[in-house]
């Protein structure tokens, strides 16, 4: 183990610091009680449901007996985005989910705090649990710094391969950086992750370098063995309804971008906002607004409830915390005065989603959050030829995740059109196997994650 100082720092004065932890950590005393609650099942299903298949009776186990650096060496041995994703995982539908307690009618283990007590343990300290592996001379380019190329770089170090990461904006981390509602995860967290993977060696980083502006997939084909694509989503999807040019109508990603990293950005005079959406992203800005003081938040969704694509138990939240819930409202117009957003028009509509007749309303809005989705970057990426490109997304190997073109690996959103960090780390690491696998002429098999 060894020591690797801070270098990647977020700017000071973000609005998101002001967000407070919803999730804290928890004692050492607390965690340890915890951890002794575990039955360390044999066929343990919260492993089944991990994407990254922690070895979390293990991790549990170590905590108990008071191993809490062996317990973090176990997490982040098969997932080196443990320190975020003990915090972002929607721990509820994934391993938590499945926990025995739950066919007892008992809490489940608390598995998201346990890992983090882990992870904070080891970050805390500064210890390092992994080396590179003996040089190849590989070199890969990944496209884009988030999740699935940090997890990437990370695992083909560990293979002795080097690996440049080429990142557009300023600061590294994708979403964990930019994306994640903060009172999850800000900024400074995730930055201390990437500086935390980085320590490895072998990985370097160059933000502010757009691929196809600053850098042509060509260049990158010839200076690389392998170039893996980890480049996510793209920017938020229109509605496409009048008046979504007037100054208070923004994309919900976009937003949540100003408020995690852009210094002295505020919300000043924005007292009704509304969120287009019934997903994830909806949700997370809904409540990042009320938690920001804006006291009149309201969710307009065209279905009814049970319809919605967001988590349930992120609903509960979001009713908790007072945001007005308005469903069967498909919107119809941003309205707006001198140039200004004012409120969103809504058709109430039936069962069969027509509109009825005389029942529109107006939700008064100084911002109207569009999170109705993120665009593919397919059509950016089908500039490769020999890469194939299906509905937005790029065509992988699931067991590889090598691309149609032999040369290309992929994984992340851009793959799996936008799920959980926990399936870019996989991807991310199931890529960096199937790299290996292609420098030393295996055949595409199946890449078991440790
Ligand atoms: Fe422990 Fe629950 Fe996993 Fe069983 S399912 S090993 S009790 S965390």
């Amino acid at each position: 183990m060894s020591t690797t100082p801070v270098r990647i720092a977020a700017p000071k004065d973000r609005l998101e610091q002001r967000i407070e932890d919803l999730k804290p950590p928890l004692s050492q005393g607390s965690a340890r009680l915890e951890a002794e609650r575990c039955l360390m099942c044999y066929d343990a299903p919260c492993i089944q449901a991990c994407p990254t298949a922690i070895n979390i009776p293990q991790f549990i186990k170590r905590i108990a007996t008071g191993d809490v650096a062996g317990a973090a060496e176990t997490i982040l041995d098969s997932n080196i985005l443990g320190h975020s994703c003990a915090r972002v995982c929607p721990v509820e539908v994934l391993c938590a989910g499945a926990c025995v307690y739950n066919e007892k009618e008992e809490p489940p283990i608390m598995i998201g705090r346990l890992q983090r007590h882990a992870t904070d343990y080891a970050y805390s300290r500064g210890l390092r649990f992994f080396k590179r592996g003996k040089a190849t001379g590989k070199k890969i380019a990944l496209i884009g710094a988030g999740p699935a190329s940090l997890a990437a770089a990370h695992e083909l170090a560990r293979l002795g391969h080097e690996s440049v990461i080429f990142e557009g904006r300023p600061l590294p981390g994708g979403l964990n950086t930019t994306g994640v509602a903060p009172y999850k995860l800000q900024a400074d967290t995730a930055l201390e992750e990437v500086d935390y993977i980085l320590g490895i060696g072998g990985i370097e980083l160059r933000t502010g370098q757009w691929i196809g502006k600053d850098i042509t997939f060509e260049q990158l084909e010839k200076d690389f063995d392998a170039v893996f694509i980890g480049a996510g989503l793209g920017a938020d999807s229109k509605v496409g309804i009048p008046g979504e040019d007037l100054q208070g109508s923004v994309g919900a990603v976009h937003l949540i971008e100003r408020i995690k990293n852009e210094p002295g950005f505020k919300l000043d005079g924005v007292h009704h906002a509304v969120v287009i959406g019934g997903g994830n992203t909806a949700i997370d800005i809904a409540r990042e607004l009320k938690h920001l003081g804006v006291p009149c938040v309201f969710m307009a969704y065209r279905r009814d409830e049970d319809s919605m694509s967001g988590y349930k138990h992120e609903m509960a939240y979001v009713k908790q915390e007072g945001v007005q819930l308005q469903f069967r409202a498909v919107p119809a117009e941003i309205e707006g005065k001198d140039g200004k957003v004012t409120g969103l028009r809504c058709h109430i509509v039936d069962e069969n989603l027509k509109p009825i007749e005389g029942a529109d309303v107006v939700l008064p809005a100084e911002l109207v959050v569009k999170a109705t989705g993120q665009e593919k970057l397919g059509d950016m990426l089908a500039v490769i030829a020999g890469l194939t490109i299906e509905k937005g997304r790029v065509k992988v190997n699931p067991d590889t995740h090598q691309t149609t073109h032999p040369k290309y690996f992929a994984g992340g959103d851009c793959v799996n059109g936008g799920k959980e960090v926990v399936n870019a780390a996989a991807e991310g690491k199931r890529a960096a196997r199937g790299i290996d696998a292609y420098f030393r002429g295996d055949k595409p098999t199946t890449v078991i994650i440790k």
